[in-house]
């Protein structure tokens, strides 16, 4: 937090106050004739990347922003660990898409540096006993296209369906085959639970067709995420360690009551992640609309989990970016990654996705390294290297994440209910955050293109 540029603002604050004091103007909200307008307080809660673009835009404009974050830091799932002394990232790794991203104009802006792009066609596979990988190129973009045809139907006929009923029908048609049980199962788990974190058997069936407008190659930022938000908050009244327990709003304002007190403002941005509004624990008084609890329930927190590997050497062709398993039983540690701008590290990362991550979370971290490295001597051999560091994230148990990101349960319909989980409360809540993105959920750039638009929506009623 940059309290220089805080005690500024204030400062300037008191002077303008003084001055339309002098000027006789009274009340609050916006101008009328020819007062000066009064300025607006607003409150952001949560200094994820959409609080945090929302908060930089209305502060731009000149409103008076405080953003409220439960945790001790910012960028909530956009967070570099630096514990080991390598920038790792806990969530958020790509910038997906940097031909039409703000995500990438903003690191742009900032200064951050990227790699390379990611070359996805870098892959070795190996069966779940270590044997060579059997699925061949086109029998993985038959599946996927079949797939996706699947979920195009299901998108256009607005069905219930689940994808899991969807993928099972056209297996069970013969549509596949060439693949397996096995295969099969570690397609689904590959293309679409690590894809959009859920079970499929709680996924709409229209998921993998809806959204996701991404233009362009994929990047990393090797020094990590968390300079994305640290640009943001330059400048920002930012209270860290403030959990905010209850919203109450009316056509006046909102108050907002926090584990350090209560805060009162004109308008309130809210970007709380899905799961946290789907638990219950921010009380709002009274009750938000049923369109939007209707849109809560719609969306599910998924979760995937993070297991980054340190080892003294590197015993993985380094010329390899992903490293495919064909477990069994499925969608365990069959994803893993070589970054090669964290090659001088030594570093591998694998993907944990649905309820498969959220039951490894109950695991300690040896036992959960003990898996991994059970099967990474299965895919490089039995002389590999223990690793001498292991950072593990556990999303689903984050009391302030509860879930990696957004997904559509069975019944959804995308915008419809991102729409409505985005739309303002009497013009006093207005919402953002990953979720609340038709075209980019379950993204950095649905993140801060929520936060722009959300700050774009408060200044249309305040000027
Ligand atoms: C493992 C993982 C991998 C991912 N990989 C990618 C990727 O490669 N590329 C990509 O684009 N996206 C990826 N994502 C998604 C991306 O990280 C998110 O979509 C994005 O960071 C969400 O930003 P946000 O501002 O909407 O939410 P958040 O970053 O979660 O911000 C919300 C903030 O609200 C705070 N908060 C919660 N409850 C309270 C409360 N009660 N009171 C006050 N504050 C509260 C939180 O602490 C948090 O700081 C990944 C996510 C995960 C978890």
């Amino acid at each position: 937090m940059d309290s220089i540029g805080f005690d500024l603002k204030k400062t300037l604050l008191v002077l303008l106050t003084v001055f339309i004091v002098g000027c006789g103007s009274g009340g609050s909200g916006s101008s009328s004739g020819n007062n000066p307008p009064v300025i607006e307080d607003i409150i952001v809660v949560g200094a994820g990347l959409a609080g945090l673009t929302a908060a930089r835009d209305l502060n731009a404009a000149g409103l008076d922003v405080t953003v409220l974050e439960a945790r001790d830091h910012i960028g909530g799932r956009a967070y570099t660990d630096n514990s080991t002394g390598i920038p790792l990232d806990l969530g958020a790794s790509w910038i997906l898409g940097i031909d039409q991203s703000a995500t990438y104009e903003l690191a742009v802006e900032a200064g951050i540096v990227v790699s390379a792009h990611t070359d996805w066609d870098l892959f070795q596979g190996w069966d779940f006993d270590g044997s060579p990988y059997t699925i061949s190129d086109a029998d993985d973009a038959d599946f996927f296209s079949r797939v996706e045809a699947g979920c195009r139907q299901n998108y256009q006929s607005q069905s219930s369906t689940s994808f899991e009923e969807m993928v099972e029908t056209l297996y069970g048609n013969g549509d596949f085959p060439n693949l397996n049980r096995r295969e099969f199962e570690y397609l689904v788990a590959t293309y679409f639970e690590l894809e959009y974190a859920g079970d499929v058997s709680l996924m709409s069936a229209s998921q993998c067709w809806e959204g996701s407008d991404y233009f362009g190659d994929d990047v990393i930022i090797p020094g990590g995420y968390s300079q994305l938000s640290s640009f943001l908050s330059q400048g920002l009244d930012i209270r860290l360690n403030t959990v905010v327990t209850a919203v109450t709003y009316d056509d006046q304002g909102v108050t907002i009551t926090t584990s350090n007190g209560n805060f009162s403002a004109d308008r309130a941005v809210i970007t709380v992640p899905i799961g946290v509004l789907r638990s219950g624990d921010i009380q709002f008084s009274p009750a938000l609309p049923q369109s939007k609890l209707d849109a809560i329930n719609f969306i599910g927190s998924g979760t995937i989990n993070k297991t980054w590997m340190i080892f003294p050497s590197t015993f993985w062709n380094t010329d390899i970016l992903m490293f495919g398993y064909i477990s069994d039983p499925k969608g365990h540690f069959s994803e893993w990654y070589s970054f090669d701008d964290l090659e001088t590290y030594n570093v591998l990362l694998a993907f944990n996705g649905g309820s498969e991550a959220i039951e490894m979370e109950s695991m300690t971290d040896e036992e959960i390294t003990a898996e991994a490295m059970t099967i990474l001597r299965t895919m490089f051999g039995p002389d590999i290297p223990e690793p001498f560091d292991v950072v593990q994230t556990r999303w689903n148990s984050d009391p302030f994440a509860k879930g990696a990101y957004g997904f559509l349960r069975a019944g959804a319909v995308s915008a419809r209910d991102r729409n409505n989980l985005a739309e303002n409360v009497i013009e006093r809540l207005f919402f953002a955050g990953e979720a609340t993105s038709a075209s980019h959920y379950a993204t950095t750039e649905g993140a801060i293109r929520s936060g722009k638009k959300a700050a774009m929506d408060i200044l249309t009623y305040t000027n």
